[in-house]
C-alpha cells in the first residue's frame, strides 16, 4: 500500500498544502488543500474519507470535493469520523448556508455524501488495509489513525498535544514501520502549542522515547515559518527523524 502526501503543511503559500494523504486510490485521510491537486479522475475515485477533527486545514477540501464527483458517483462517498466531528460539520457546514447539505443531493435516499460515525480503537477494513482510530488530544475531539495492511503498519497522530494513550496504543501495534507525528510549533513558540494543544519538540521528544528506534518518524503540520527549526530541535539521536514533504509516497 502507498500513502502519498497531498498535504503536510501547517499553512498556506507558496507550494503549501494542508493536511491531506492518499491511501492506494480510494481512501483519503483529511481533506486539506492538498486535496485539489488531484486529477478530476483521481478525485472521482475517492471513496472513503477518514477525518482526524472537524478544523478547517483538515477539511477545506472536502465541500467542493463532494460538489466536483457529484454527477460521477454511483456510490456515495463515505466520511468516517467522530460522532462529534460529524455533528459540527452538519451544523456548521454542510448547513444549506456555508453549503448544501450533500447527504441529501441528489435526493435524500441517495446522497453522494454518508457519514460514518467512528469511536476510539474501532476498526474499518476496506480491501485489504484496515484503518483504526487512535486516541489524539486536542482543542476538540480527534483522532490518529493506525494503517495496516498484511505487510506492516503505519501510524498517524493527526492533530494533538501528548496524548499518552496514543503511545499506548502504538505500543501494542506489530510491525510498526512509520510514525507520522504532528509537530506544529518550535520550541520558542511552546506556549502556542500548549494553548493550541499541538506539539513542539520539547513535548515530543520525551513522547518519542516510547516507541522503537527501528520506526521511521515523519514530522507534519509544521509551521511554514519555523519548519527548519522545528524539526533541528526535533532531532534526538536515536530516530530516523526528518519532515515530511508534499507530493512524497510512503510504502507500508
Ligand atoms: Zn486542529
Ligand atoms: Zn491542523
Amino acid at each position: 500500500m502507498q500513502l502519498r502526501v497531498l498535504g503536510c503543511s501547517g499553512g498556506i503559500g507558496g507550494v503549501a498544502r494542508t493536511t491531506s494523504f492518499l491511501l492506494g486510490d480510494r481512501v483519503l485521510v483529511d481533506a486539506g488543500t492538498g486535496v485539489g491537486d488531484l486529477p478530476l479522475d483521481a478525485l472521482c475515485g475517492i471513496d472513503h474519507v477518514f477525518l482526524t477533527h472537524a478544523h478547517f486545514d483538515h477539511i477545506a477540501c472536502l465541500p467542493m470535493l463532494l460538489d466536483t464527483v457529484i454527477g460521477a458517483r454511483r456510490q456515495p462517498v463515505t466520511v468516517h469520523a467522530l460522532p462529534e466531528t460529524i455533528a459540527t460539520l452538519q451544523v456548521h457546514v454542510f448547513n444549506w448556508q456555508l453549503w448544501p447539505d450533500f447527504s441529501v443531493i441528489p435526493d435524500a435516499d441517495n446522497g453522494v455524501l454518508r457519514w460514518a460515525p467512528i469511536a476510539v480503537g474501532e476498526s474499518c477494513d476496506l480491501d485489504g488495509l484496515r484503518m483504526t482510530a487512535l486516541p489524539a488530544q486536542h482543542t476538540v475531539p480527534a483522532l490518529g489513525y493506525l494503517f495496516e495492511t498484511a505487510d506492516g503498519a503505519m501510524a498517524f497522530s493527526g492533530d494533538s498535544a501528548d496524548c499518552p494513550a496514543f503511545w499506548g496504543a502504538l505500543g501494542r501495534v506489530e510491525r510498526l514501520r512509520a510514525l507520522i507525528i504532528e509537530t506544529a510549533f518550535s520550541n520558542r513558540e511552546a506556549g502556542l502549542a500548549r494553548v493550541s494543544q499541538h506539539y513542539a519538540p520539547e513535548t515530543l521528544l520525551p513522547a518519542l522515547a516510547r516507541i522503537d528506534p527501528s520506526v521511521d518518524v515523519w514530522l507534519t503540520h509544521l509551521k511554514p515559518l519555523d519548519a527548519s527549526c522545528i524539526v533541528a530541535e526535533a532531532r534526538n539521536g536515536v530516530h530516523r527523524i526528518a519532515a515530511l514533504n508534499g507530493g512524497q509516497t510512503l510504502d507500508f
